[in-house]
Parts: C-alpha cells; structure tokens; sequence
C-alpha cells in the first residue's frame, strides 16, 4: 500500500458499527449518497455466494440506491477465505475510492475483519475460527490463571494483614483490592513471589505488547460511528427480524442451498462440520436436524417440531451474537484508549421515530466536521465505566469502610447508611465539642 503524499487533505474513511440490526446499513447509504461514497461490507458471511437472507446482505434495491462492495464474490464451497485476502481486497478498494475523491464507508460487521482493515497489523493474523468477544477476559484473569495456587505460606494470616503485605510489595494493585478479596490479593502475592516483580508491573508489559501486536490506525483520523440501541429494544426487534425472514423466504434459501451446496458435503464428513466458510452463518447450522430430513419428513408434525426449534434457535443465537458484538466494540474502541484508539461518535437507533435527530444529524454533522478539518460539536465516547476506575478511598466516618473504585466511593458518599453515620457523627461530635464545625466533615468525605 504505497500511498503517494498528497497536497488535498485525505478523505476519512467512514466506520460504521454496532449490533446487527441496529440500523447499520440504512446509515451507510445515507452518508454515502449524501457525501458522495461507496460501501464496503466487512462481514466474513457477507462475502460468500448464497444465503443472501440470513447473513442479512442488503438487498437489491438498497444496491441499486449506492455501489455495495465486498459481497457475494466468494464461492460456497471455499473454506480457506482469510482475513487477509479480504484486506488486501479491501484496501485496493479503498485507496481507488480515496483516488477518486470518494468517501469509503465501512459498515462492520465482522470484528477481525473490521480490524484489519483499521489497523496497521505488524503481524498478520490467524484466519481463526469466529473470534468475536474474543477480547472479554481480562489480562488479568489470564495471568492470574496461569499461576499455580500455593497459598499454604498465607493461610494464617488474615485479610487486613495480607492486603498490608501488598501495599509493601505492589501498592499499584493493592489500591485496586479490597482486603477482603482475598483470593485476588493472594493471587497477588504469589505472582510477586514466583515473579519476583509485582504483578502491575507485569500487567503494563503485557499491555504494551498487546498494543504494540495491533500497529498504528492504517488511516490518519477514520469517522468511526457507533449506533447504539437499548439490548431489550434490540432484541425484539431482533426476534422480528427472523420472523420477516421467514416471510421472505428463508425456509426456501436453506433447502436450496442445502441441496446445492450442503448435503452432499455432509455425506463425505460425518460429523456434520459447520466450521468452515459460509457453513459457519449464524443461523444455518441452527436448521440443520431439519434440513437433513426429506421433502416427506419435514412435512410431518415431528419435521415441523424441528423447524419450529429451528426458529427459535436462530432468534436466541441472533440476540446473543448482537450483546458478542456491542461488548467487542467497547473492549476494542473504549476501553483501551491510546494514540491507536481512534474516537467513536455515538448515535442512538433506539426509536426508529427518532433516526434523523438521533442517528442521521448527528452522524452527518461529525462528518461534515472531520471533513471540514474541524473538530465534531458533539464529543466522541469515553469510556463510561467510570464505575470501575480505580480510586482509593477509606470512609473515616463509617468504621474505616475501604473503597477501590471511583463509583463504589461516589455510591457509597450518596448511600442511607453513610449519611446516616454522618448524622452520628455530627452529634455525636457536637454534644463532646461544640468548636468542629459540620462542614468541615462534608469536606472531609
Ligand atoms: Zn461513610
């Protein structure tokens, strides 16, 4: 990718994520038409021939409103589609559109895929199987799994003292552990004993490293929107998704492409392999009991039965696959901010009455902005877990209570109790001296 230095000022590329059936596509075509862009899907399902109804492609009118790339051109029966042969197709695209002076609007899709294209990977990736949510353990829990428990040396010791021996050793964890969480502050410990190097320390290496494997953005400052919707909404606009499908003809896109494609397949492998390819679609091995029956057998009240299972199976995998994404977008883009981590622009699909004030305005404003060289009126999304940032805090008022986030100490100032102990306090303090005055205890908490 020998990108020549231009005088004009480079085209952004467009990103657009979010849960399937957020409203995704629908944006894509408005900003492309209204900006003068094309569309480039990056779904690994997408890709493939067939199954147009249930990898949810857009349809031929939505194609024939702005050009779609990236979809149907790979063969069925292709099971070694990688990532990276969809990259290099990708970005060639890309830079012809940039060339042209026209907008790119990626619309994710399928997390690795959405990365490589985002990314600068120094190392390429394993073509691995469906890697979504992959993110959500915590280095943490991995390291601190891979320790071998030897708490023998500690067990007499109580939380107070344990949690003291940290402090010692490694504050930086320490003030992120409540005494009582024994098992963490001894996992603690022992790291720092088989290590001998605080288990911090350890963590920021591996961060830098985990950093350091995704590579710089590919694309200086992307417009990267993210349509969110409220998870009960969602899903049952999710469930009536399938239920369109259906009508749409899905029942006749399986069996065809089950005879075409499927059944034969399946003969030369007997356990049934739905791993591979476009095999994988979410929603396609959900039908396969069904599917294995003949015309006859599926006519029957027990083939019934199993389409009926297949349904509801389809719309339980669906909802599941929509939480897998949105927790795969807040893990990737705001929970690791850093000069890799471009900015996100929120947009809310939650009531469809309101997508051109929620979702369309604001989307075509940010873009406006970032194509102006301004800076967007609306501020991208940080990372909202507040609640989880780690502040130390130890409630003079309440008996020494310690606190290890931002949020559990906020919650804790507001709660009954608290200010109920306040109250004591005040009397207490003013019946034995009359000099303290109230507010320098409001101060103090
Ligand atoms: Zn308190």
């Amino acid at each position: 990718m020998s990108a020549p230095m231009k005088i004009l000022p480079r085209l952004p590329v467009v990103v657009i994520l979010g849960a399937t059936g957020c409203g995704k596509s629908k944006l894509a075509i408005e900003l492309a038409r209204k900006f003068n862009g094309e569309i480039i899907s990056a779904d690994s399902m997408q890709v493939y021939k067939g199954l147009d109804i249930i990898t949810n492609k857009v349809t031929a009118e939505e194609q024939a409103q702005c050009r779609h790339h990236m979809i149907s051109y790979v063969d069925p029966l292709t099971t070694k589609y990688t990532v990276t042969e969809f990259r290099n197709k990708a970005l060639a695209i890309i830079d012809k559109l940039i060339a042209d002076e026209k907008l790119p609007v990626i619309v994710g899709g399928t997390n690795y895929y959405i990365e490589s294209v985002l990314w600068n990977f120094l190392v390429d990736k394993k073509n691995g199987e469906d890697t979504d949510g992959g993110d959500d353990g915590s280095e943490e829990e991995r390291i601190c799994n891979t320790e071998n428990a030897n708490s023998s040396t500690y067990d007499d010791l109580d939380n107070v003292t344990l949690h003291k021996k940290l402090m010692e050793i490694d504050i930086e964890t320490a003030q992120r552990l409540h005494p009582n969480d024994r098992r963490k502050v001894l996992r603690a410990l022992e790291i720092y004993e088989h290590h001998d190097r605080p288990m911090s320390e350890i963590l920021s290496e591996q961060r830098i490293r985990a950093e350091d494997k995704s590579g710089p953005l590919r694309y200086e400052s992307p417009c990267i929107f993210w349509i969110q919707c409220e998870q009960k909404v969602l899903d049952g606009r999710l469930d009536d998704r399938v239920d369109e499908m259906i009508e749409k003809g899905l029942l006749n896109e399986l069996t065809e492409f089950h005879h075409k494609y499927n059944r034969d397949r399946l003969q030369h492998n007997q356990d049934a392999d739905y791993e591979t390819g476009i095999f994988q679609s979410i929603g396609f091995k959900e039908f396969h009991p069904y599917l294995m029956l003949d015309d006859q057998g599926r006519q029957t009240y027990d083939g019934q039965q199993l389409l009926e299972d297949g349904i509801e199976r389809l719309k339980l995998v669906t909802r599941r696959y929509s939480k897998k994404q949105q927790r795969w977008i807040k893990n990737r883009f705001l929970k690791r901010p850093g000069p890799g981590v471009p900015s996100v622009y929120g947009l809310d699909s939650t009531d469809p009455v309101n997508w051109t004030e929620r979702v369309n305005t604001p989307a075509c404003n940010v873009l406006q902005a970032i194509l102006n060289g301004d800076v967007p009126a609306i501020s991208p999304l940080s990372c909202d877990e507040d609640r989880d940032e780690p502040d130390y805090n130890i409630c003079t008022v309440c008996e020494g209570r310690v606190f290890v986030t931002k949020y559990q100490w906020q919650a804790h100032m507001k709660s009954r109790r608290h200010r109920h102990m306040v109250g004591r306090y005040h009397r207490s303090t003013s019946e034995s001296s009359q000099g303290e005055s109230p507010s320098e205890i409001e101060d103090k908490t």
